[in-house]
């Protein structure tokens, strides 16, 4: 068995963050380092590592993080204005922490077409 990582651990209630939303698949917390005015995590409880170990049996699971996605976002206000969704996976793709988890960024404008 792996270690647990830091969102299991605060999924858990044993680290501390500031928790905006969370249901029964789904816990969404500030990030402790925010790249916009508005940075959120949204993470499943079940500690798949990463997008690319999503399996058969995680189907509704995954819908169920673009429903927390859309919640979040009405609730926090940027479902008009919009936001940007990332999910970094793996190593070239900056993913620090091995437990799937959503960025949404919010609060400033995005350079059109720009993944920066
Ligand atoms: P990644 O680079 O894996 O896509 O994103 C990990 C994110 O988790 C980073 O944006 C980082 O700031 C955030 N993060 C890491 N540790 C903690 C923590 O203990 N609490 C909170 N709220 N965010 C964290």
């Amino acid at each position: 068995m792996s270690e647990k990582t830091v969102f299991s651990r605060i999924i858990e209630g044993e680290v501390p963050a500031d928790i905006v939303y969370q249901d029964e698949h789904v816990v969404a917390i500030r990030d402790i380092n925010p790249a916009a005015p508005v940075h959120i995590l949204v993470i499943p409880r079940k500690p798949v590592p990463s997008l690319v170990h999503l399996e058969e049996g995680d189907v509704e699971l995954a819908g169920r993080l673009l429903l927390a996605v859309r919640a979040i976002a009405e609730q926090e206000g940027i479902a008009e204005d919009g936001f940007r969704l990332t999910v970094n996976t793996g190593e070239q793709g900056g993913q620090t922490v091995p437990h799937l988890h959503l960025h949404i960024l919010a609060g400033k404008r995005f350079t059109e077409g720009s993944m920066r």
